[in-house]
């Protein structure tokens, strides 16, 4: 198995969405704001090749959407889905499986394109299987009002019109490699996955703990849905990844890829700041 982390660029959230309670005080020194108060954030993906199977868990924000809704988002930064495949020789029609974490813009936007000449949206991977949960699902096909700008139907119901979509049944083990987390307190079963590489295992955090400073308990996102959950899951999945020295990617963080946590007195804090291919 190899395993490659994928950058799809950067775009830009307010800072104050993204540290919740946090005072601008304190997390201004760990992400700088821009003038508008936005900060730069990643959409670093996970690339899993195992055997014939090649997996690429989330997506990025893609490129259908219009000049308003980019207008919002500030992409910045030269890398893309594309460039990142074809740096370790991929193409996105080698894709045989999108696992979606969950379904918020910014994790699943690439997975489908405006196809120009049909003017219709249709998958960007047409050789995957694409990878949710019902629950989940369900969540985003009928959104609650807090999240509804998050679902954008046009990224959505393609995958099922497809015939491409499959749901994953259940929280726990999936296969051989994988061990998958449900969380609900960033929106409604949101998949954390867990990765078995040699003798260590990879926890990809999606927005569970969007970057290396989310680590810390209390430091939990605007966007959730329900953060005294997010802070538990947090909680729990820090502690198990302390124990068992799990190396934990980052989607979002700007910077950095990923850290094996550490336990201490006061808790499980970030370790050292690495890139995945270090660890590897
Ligand atoms: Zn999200």
């Amino acid at each position: 198995m190899k395993l490659y982390a994928i950058n799809t660029g950067h775009f830009k959230l307010d800072g104050g969405a993204m540290f919740g309670v946090v005072p601008k005080s304190v997390w201004n020194k760990l992400n700088p704001a821009d003038e508008n108060n936005m900060c730069s954030w990643a959409m670093r993906c996970l690339l899993i090749e195992d055997n014939n199977r090649l997996m690429l868990i989330d997506c990025g924000i893609g490129n259908k959407q219009d000049e308003k809704f980019f207008s919002f988002y500030y992409l910045h930064g030269n890398d893309t889905l594309d460039k990142s495949l074809a740096l370790h020789g991929f193409h996105r029609n080698d894709i045989t499986d999108i696992f979606l974490t969950h379904l918020h813009f910014d994790h699943c936007g690439g997975a489908i394109e405006l196809d120009k000449t049909s003017g219709k949206f249709l998958p960007a991977f047409p050789n995957a299987v694409y990878w949710s949960n019902e629950d989940h699902w369900k969540a985003a096909v009928e959104p609650n009002a807090r999240e509804k700008a998050s679902f954008l139907k046009e990224n959505i119901l393609p995958i099922q019109e497809s015939g491409q979509l499959k749901f994953i049944e259940k929280e726990g083990q999936w296969n051989d490699q994988m061990f998958i987390y449900y969380s609900y307190g960033h929106t409604d079963a949101m998949m954390i996955p867990r990765i078995k590489y040699k003798e260590q295992e990879v926890i990809f955090m999606a927005d569970l703990s969007p970057s290396y400073h989310h680590l810390k308990i209390p430091y939990v996102m605007g966007y959730d849905t329900r953060p005294l959950n997010a802070m538990e899951e947090k909680r729990k999945v820090l502690q198990y990844a302390a124990e068992n020295r799990s190396i934990l990617f980052f989607e979002h963080d700007p910077l950095i890829e990923c850290t094996i946590p550490i336990l201490t007195e006061k808790g499980v804090i970030g370790g050292e700041r690495m890139k995945l291919s270090d660890l590897l």
